[in-house]
Formats: structure tokens, C-alpha cells, sequence
């Protein structure tokens, strides 16, 4: 997925992770809802382990990391922002992450992976909160314990606090730079704003301004809520146009909320607490289908090959039957876990919740945590907890039931199913014959930018 690495990304952070692996990041899952809710039935009341499932098993490891150096802290107040609110969880302020804790995760992080490359993924709330001499030393424990690795780095930021020191030092050391922005000033400035209410586009812009001055390489990553729809080629083309992102993320905001006393916005919480109701922002299925549809036509036609969609390239790759490098397109997934700054370790950005809690690196290693049970049952989950539309929808093979925390309708049996599913299913078969006359000119060894004549034609463009 990207003006990218050698590997696909992560649909969360748009960042290079090794395939099927991704840490992911948005709105928040239902606690006690999730996928390794142990009340939750599992398909045929049973879970089911695949020979695919054992070959990863014996496969070397190979996983990804969402470090949270300052925790949930953030210098925005982004009205969908599921992470905030860990603050709550973690009793308030968070400091940033110690010294000696850094060298052990990296250490740790290093070692546990058995491959040649190993990506650093620097998360937040707002990674850069810890300030530049923290990645100064970060870099350099980094080649202290690289045992001939070699040693990438991606990192997620507001962009808001970046300035030239901070250019020099990503450029410097080739950081793969992920930047929150969600398309033309009036959609980012609705909900992207500071602690003060104040908007945030024009800073984020100048970012860009000066990620393009530095030679810094930087992808999108920009939320698609309910101002998003009905305006997906506007927004496709403002990246292309203004922002020149080559690699660009459009993930789905569908949360709950409620109105808590004292709180200045509404809380995100499970859609099964009392009084949830559905976040005003949240995309509508049928909305984030037709936004999917809308970007897809307007990149089929002249784009294929120059810019990259995530959802566009793991789409093709599913239909070629290789791994589309997307966790929510995955099978099964939870191979990209979350460290907190405090040593913390979850399975998944989505669900950092104390039931969800699989160790700390103080206390066990983090190859140790990787290993554990609880975290291959989060991720078979998964596929074990499917409702029966998904397992006898056409397209399961392209979708997989999507992310179980959009999981928030119920299947025919009971079994969780996803709400954005109308949409998933308007795009799937939107796509379908472009997607087989890639797949072909792929097989046939040829590049699938030939899809555009067809494509104009078949739009009657030609
Ligand atoms: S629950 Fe699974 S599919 Fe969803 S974001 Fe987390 S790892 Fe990805
Ligand atoms: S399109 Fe809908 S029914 Fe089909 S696999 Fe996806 S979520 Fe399930």
C-alpha cells in the first residue's frame, strides 16, 4: 500500500509492516465486545485452527510494534480521537516514556524478530511529545543492539508540532512519515482541532510545505466521517493535487458515544453502555461505499500506478490471492501489538483495555508476549467469530468481515456482524471487474496501469 517501502502497510498508521501484520490505530472497540470476549460463541461453537494458522506459528517471528512513547498525551483534541481517553485508563497524565524502559523495549523488539528488517512504528496520541533528543536516543539504541539488522522507522504524527529540526533529523535518517489529514480545510478543521477548539489545516499544511522542502517521504492517513461523504473525488484529488500524498489511508469513523458531566465532548465508549448513542461524525455505511466508489473512479482512469490507495492495493492483492497486508482484510489478525508507555503490551490499538492487557516488558519479554495464547486467540477470533452472511457472502474472500471492532450489528445467528457491511458490499462489486482485469494483466506478467483504458471505456470516457 504505498509510495512505499518493499513491504505493505498498516491500515492504520500507513506505515511498511511485514505482510498480514499491522498495529492499527481509530476509533475505539467495545470493551468486553471485542474479539476475544470469551462469552462470545465462536463459529460452529468452535474455534477453528487452520494449517495456515500452524504455518504462521512456525514461520519466524515477525511482528510490529505501535509504540506509544507519551502514552494517549496529545497536544489536539480530535473529536474522534479513541486514544485520548486511554488517559482515563492510565489515571490521568502520562509521563514519557523512561530511559531505561526505551532500551529495554528496543532491545527487546530487536531481538524478538527473527528477519532482516525490523520496523519501528512511533504512535500516540502525539509521538512527538517527547521532543527530539528522545528519538536521538532512540537511534542510537537502536544501532546498539541492530545485530546486523536493518532498522526502519515510521512514525504518526498531527504534524502540528513539526518543524525544521524535526525535518532534518526524519530526512536524516530516512523516517517514513504518516500525516493526520483529512482533505480540504472546511472537512479537517470540523473535527481536528487544538485543546482549544482552534483549527489545525493551515499548521498541518505548512508540514507538508516543509516535509516537501527537507526530502522528508511522507503518506496520508485521513479519517473518513459523515462531512467525508458525498465528496470522495474532491477529497482524492485535494491529496494528489495539493498534498502530492503518493500513499493515502481513508479509514472509516464509526463510533458510540455518550454525554458525560463535567466532559467538554462526548465520550466514546461500546456501543453497550447505557445511553450510547452513534457519534454524529460517524461515516454511514452506505456513505463510506459510495466515498470508496467515488475515489476508486477517479483513480482507475488516470492514477493506477502514480498514486496508491491502501484499500485499492489490498484489495487486487486479495484478489490475486496473496496477503493484502491489511489487518482488517486479514483472515485473522492481532500481529501487530501495542506497547504503552509504561511497558504495557495489547494486542491491537483498538483494544487497549485492561481485559485486553497481555503483559509488560518488565515483567515478561517481548517475544514472550507475542507468543502467548491470549494473543492467537485474539487474532483467530477474528475469523472464528463470524456471523453466517460473512461466510457465505461472495466477497468474504476480499473482506473477511472487515475490523471486529466496526463489528457492531448482529448476523442472522447472532454472531457479530459488521455495520459498515452495505457499504463493504457496494464497493466489492463496484470494483469487481476492474479488480479481474488487473488480476489478468498481472498473470500475464503485465502491468495492471493497463487497466485505464478499459476502465475509461467501460466509463465511457473514450
Ligand atoms: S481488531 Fe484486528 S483487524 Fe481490527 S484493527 Fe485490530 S488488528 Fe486490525
Ligand atoms: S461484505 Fe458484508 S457480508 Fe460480505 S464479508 Fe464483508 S461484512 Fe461480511
Amino acid at each position: 500500500m504505498q509510495a512505499r517501502r518493499q513491504t505493505p502497510v498498516c491500515r492504520a498508521s500507513g506505515f511498511a509492516q511485514p505482510e498480514d501484520r499491522c498495529p492499527a490505530s481509530g476509533p475505539l472497540p467495545a470493551a468486553g465486545r471485542g474479539p476475544c470476549d470469551p462469552n462470545l460463541p465462536t463459529m460452529k461453537n468452535k474455534p477453528i485452527f487452520t494449517f495456515r494458522d500452524a504455518e504462521k506459528q512456525t514461520a519466524p517471528v515477525a511482528f510490529m510494534t505501535m509504540l506509544k512513547p507519551a502514552g494517549s498525551s496529545c497536544n489536539l483534541d480530535c473529536h474522534y480521537c479513541y486514544y485520548l481517553d486511554k488517559a482515563v485508563q492510565y489515571g490521568g497524565r502520562q509521563a514519557v516514556m523512561s530511559d531505561e524502559l526505551l532500551e529495554r523495549y528496543v532491545r527487546q523488539y530487536i531481538e524478538a524478530n527473527e528477519v532482516p528488517v525490523v520496523q519501528f512504528c512511533w504512535h500516540g496520541g502525539e509521538p512527538l511529545l517527547p521532543g527530539i533528543d528522545f528519538y536521538r536516543k532512540a537511534l542510537a539504541l537502536q544501532q546498539k543492539y541492530a545485530d546486523g539488522k536493518r532498522i526502519e522507522n515510521t512514525l504518526q504524527t498531527n504534524g502540528t508540532l513539526v518543524d525544521e529540526r524535526w525535518c532534518e533529523l526524519f530526512a536524516a535518517n530516512n523516517f517514513l512519515v504518516g500525516l493526520s489529514l483529512d482533505g480540504p480545510q472546511d472537512i479537517h478543521d470540523a473535527f481536528r482541532v487544538t485543546k482549544g477548539g482552534r483549527p489545525t489545516f493551515e499548521r498541518v499544511m505548512q508540514t507538508v510545505a516543509m516535509f516537501r522542502r527537507g526530502g522528508v517521504e511522507y503518506n496520508t492517513l485521513s479519517v473518513v466521517n459523515r462531512l467525508s461523504e458525498g465528496r470522495g473525488a474532491e477529497i482524492y484529488r485535494f491529496f494528489r493535487d495539493e498534498v502530492r500524498s503518493r500513499y493515502m489511508q481513508f479509514l472509516p469513523a464509526v463510533e458510540h458515544v455518550v454525554d458525560v458531566e463535567g466532559f467538554h465532548r462526548p465520550l466514546i465508549v461500546s456501543p453497550d453502555r447505557e445511553g450510547a448513542r452513534l457519534a454524529e461524525w460517524s461515516v454511514s455505511a452506505r456513505g463510506y461505499g459510495n466515498f470508496l466508489c467515488d475515489i476508486f473512479d477517479e483513480w482507475v482512469v488516470r492514477d493506477v500506478g502514480q498514486y496508491y490507495v491502501q484499500m485499492f492495493d489490498a484489495t487486487l492483492a486479495q484478489w490475486c490471492g496473496v496477503q493484502p497486508g491489511v489487518c482488517s482484510m486479514g483472515e485473522t489478525c492481532g500481529d501487530a501489538l501495542v506497547v504503552e508507555h509504561n511497558g504495557d503490551v495489547y494486542s491491537c490499538d483498538h483494544f487497549v483495555y485492561p481485559q485486553y492487557l497481555l503483559g509488560n516488558i518488565r515483567e515478561q519479554t517481548l517475544a514472550e508476549i507475542y507468543r502467548s495464547p491470549q494473543r492467537r486467540e485474539f487474532g483467530l477470533a477474528k475469523r472464528n467469530t463470524l456471523p453466517r452472511e460473512c461466510l457465505r457472502c461472495k466477497y468474504y474472500f476480499a473482506c473477511r468481515g472487515e475490523c471486529p471492532k466496526h463489528r457492531f450489528e448482529r448476523g442472522s445467528d447472532g454472531y457479530p456482524k459488521n455495520s459498515l457491511c452495505e457499504g463493504l458490499l457496494r464497493y466489492f462489486r463496484h470494483v469487481e471487474p476492474y479488480m479481474e482485469q488487473m488480476r489478468d494483466l498481472l498473470s500475464r506478467q503485465q502491468s495492471p496501469a493497463w487497466v485505464m483504458p478499459f476502465a475509461r471505456k467501460r466509463m465511457g470516457l473514450m
